[in-house]
């Protein structure tokens, strides 16, 4: 595989490098993510921004708004972004998952009314998996949708839902047959999360912030056209969800951990002297960055072959929130007590890291999934 740009992606990366200089104040630069990019107006302009410009959704079909790109125009883009210290759009699930799932199994109907708006962040949404007693095991999810006549009627709990508080729609797992065998009881919806009956609870996390939010659903109606896919069909419809999360993820998590791994070699410069274990385990992250940097690539290779993520995503998902926890510890390791003292950002991208490991599939999840599905090892249980 040759690893340089062709001339287009060349083209390309100058062409965005240009817009980012010309577009992208240097006050927005170097922001800590989390819950502060929604703070202030300036993340939904500079996401329409994005979208107006070309760079949202950019291998996105073009009747879908999108831009027909390839993937690596989608790789170039997150590299850039990085290096630019560029904030993200904020329409994370909807462009990473709501939107795939839809052009995927969505009626017309449903395209024409969503996907141009998540593209533009005049839609915001979050997604509604997680329940008190179905994590990982999402085929346990318990929040009924009882069909009445054109509706379904919808009673229950989701937990952990990232950005539930400012979303206008949620991608829900419900379950409309307890009767049926496990898998084929589910039902998947799309609910405006302004119906009458939907109540969001914020959760504060260890970084003080609320990103992510109880939702309860009382008596809420669900239209039945609001359906995505085949009453009973939800967890296939669920599975598309899951595999573009972890498909497209690596190169946006790759690049920000550069960004972070750029800083750590700054605070290196200023604070190491010759302590040679501390050099050695900077000098790993750097190497580290590099692996998982090659791995994406691999991965690039298999979605352009392939057009379906492969099991890549997986494995990059558990180095990456590994080592994104251990680099952000070496981070505040370096800056000693007085770290605490000025921006935070350290202490803030160490605290956040804590769920690295649980969200998009736990560490152990992922372990079972290379092992059965990559290694072709027995099955666990
Ligand atoms: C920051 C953050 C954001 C999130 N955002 C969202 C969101 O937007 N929407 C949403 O729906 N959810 C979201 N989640 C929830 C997340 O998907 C779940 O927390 C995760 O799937 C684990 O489920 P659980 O918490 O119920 O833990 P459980 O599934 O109960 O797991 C508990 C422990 O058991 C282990 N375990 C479970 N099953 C196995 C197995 N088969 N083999 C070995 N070990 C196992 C787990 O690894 C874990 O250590 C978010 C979580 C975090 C931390």
């Amino acid at each position: 595989m040759d690893l340089r740009d062709t001339p287009e992606e060349a083209a390309f990366r100058a062409e965005l490098r240009a817009w980012l200089d010309a577009n992208l104040p240097d006050e927005k630069r170097g922001g800590r993510g989390g819950a502060q990019r929604f703070d202030d107006a300036f993340g939904r302009e500079w996401s329409r921004m994005l979208h107006e410009a070309g760079y949202a959704g950019l291998t996105w079909p073009k009747e879908y708004g999108g831009a027909g790109a390839p993937y690596s125009f989608q790789a170039i883009f997150y590299e850039e972004t990085a290096r630019a210290q560029a904030p993200g759009h904020v329409g994370v699930i909807g462009l990473g998952m709501a939107g795939p799932t839809i052009m995927a199994h969505g009626t017309d109907a449903q395209k024409r009314a969503h996907l141009s708006k998540i593209l533009s962040a005049e839609e915001i949404w979050c997604q509604g998996f997680s329940e008190p007693g179905a994590g990982s095991d999402l085929a346990a999810a318990r929040t009924r949708a009882e069909r009445r006549g054109e509706s379904y009627v919808v009673n229950g709990q989701k937990v952990w839902s990232s950005f539930a508080h400012i979303a206008d729609y949620c991608i829900l797992v419900t379950l409309s047959d307890p009767d049926a065998p496990r898998y084929q009881g589910l039902t998947y919806l799309i609910v405006d999360m302004r119906a009458p009956g939907v109540e969001v609870r914020p959760l504060r996390q260890i970084t003080g912030e609320a990103e992510f939010n109880e939702i309860f659903f009382n008596d809420v109606e669900v239209p039945v056209s609001n359906r995505l896919g085949d009453e009973g069909q939800g967890w296939q419809v669920a599975m598309t969800t899951l595999l573009h999360e972890r498909g497209t993820l690596g190169f946006a998590l790759t690049a920000a951990l550069e960004v972070g791994v750029n800083r750590l070699l700054d605070a290196a410069r200023e604070h190491v002297d010759g302590d040679s274990s501390l050099r050695e385990r900077v000098a790993t992250e750097w190497i580290e960055l590099q692996a998982l940097r090659y791995t994406n690539y691999r991965a690039l290779g298999t979605l352009q072959r392939t057009g379906i993520p492969g099991p890549e995503g997986s494995a990059i998902k558990l180095r990456w929130s590994e080592q994104n926890q251990r680099m952000t510890k070496l981070g505040r390791e370096l800056h000693g007590p007085e770290g605490i003292l000025d921006d935070g950002w350290w202490h803030h991208q160490q605290l956040r890291s804590r769920g690295n490991t649980i969200e998009a599939g736990t560490s152990e999840v992922l372990r079972n999934i290379v092992a059965e599905r990559v290694l072709g090892l027995p099955k666990g249980r």
